[in-house]
């Protein structure tokens, strides 16, 4: 397997980045997940941007896209593969012990894994921690990701593929890795940014598509709720068939069904909406 690491190709197994980088330390990098599809990513464009706004979001350098456009090119042609998932994570680079910034420059790794299809529908759970709206890092896509870690095992110990989080006013937010829409009387809704979610791509795109509404909602909404469905890079629109222990008979219901049909012709039609 060949990686992008100080500006070229290495192989996975010998590369390597410094134990003091800022990225290990102390968590102080970005990444973005990017499906690819034989060999061609998809939406890398929003990607890139929002991958230039987390760097503005947590004072890192801004990174060289153009640098970044060739590294996933390379790493694409070097590794193919029929279905995807570029990851580039972009750091503070080697740095002093402690949360201070260093000198150096920061770090790029753009590396490739495979992945599958996912399931048309899955099991979710709510997890009691919370979301923080307010926060410095609220809304970038930090590699700081232990949170996600600690509900997403929590989730597969209830055999669910995936935790919901409120936020600390007690509004429904986001998933790990993902972003919750519910169908409520026929509509599409979904929380807005402001809930703390991460400005999910293909939440972005499912909401022009579909035009889904961005609405403030409480948490028990899961409870009520005709259909509930998840959206991200790697799991599309995915339907939510058991939400805690209430099942969702049926899933995907009519609207779910129709956003995932809505979302992959318009995925097939462009790669780069
Ligand atoms: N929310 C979080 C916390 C995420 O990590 C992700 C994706 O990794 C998403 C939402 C979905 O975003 P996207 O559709 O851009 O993959």
């Amino acid at each position: 397997m060949k990686i992008w690491l100080d500006g070229g190709l290495q192989d996975m197994e010998s590369a390597r980045v410094s134990v003091l980088d800022h990225g290990l330390t102390v968590g102080d990098g970005i990444f973005e997940t990017v499906k690819t599809v034989n060999g061609r990513p998809f939406a890398l464009t929003r990607h890139l941007d929002r991958l230039a706004r987390s760097a503005r979001g947590l004072g890192l350098p801004e990174p060289d896209l153009d640098e970044v456009r060739r590294a996933c090119a390379a790493v694409l042609e070097a590794n193919p593969m029929p279905l995807g998932r570029l990851r580039i994570t972009f750091t503070g680079g080697h740095g002093p012990l402690g949360s201070d910034r260093g000198e150096h420059g920061p770090t790029l790794v753009v590396a490739l894994g495979d992945t599958t299809r996912r399931p048309d529908s899955t099991a979710v759970i709510t997890v009691p921690w919370t979301r923080n709206e307010r926060g410095a890092l609220t809304g970038l896509k930090t590699t700081s990701y232990a949170e996600n870690v600690v509900a997403l095992a929590r989730a597969r110990e209830q055999g669910a593929s995936e935790a919901l989080f409120g936020n600390t006013v007690g509004r429904l937010c986001e998933g790990t890795g993902s972003n919750v829409f519910v169908v409520l009387d026929g509509e599409i809704h979904t929380p807005p940014v402001a809930s703390g979610c991460l400005a999910g791509i293909t939440r972005a795109l499912a909401v022009e598509w579909t035009g889904a509404a961005e609405t403030d909602l409480p948490m028990d909404v899961l409870q009520r709720a005709d259909e509930v469905f998840l959206t991200s890079t790697l799991r599309d629109v995915q339907a939510v068939r058991r939400v805690d222990d209430r099942e969702l008979p049926g899933a995907p219901g009519p609207a779910t069904a129709k956003a995932m049909r809505i979302f992959e012709e318009h995925a097939a039609a462009d790669l780069d909406p």
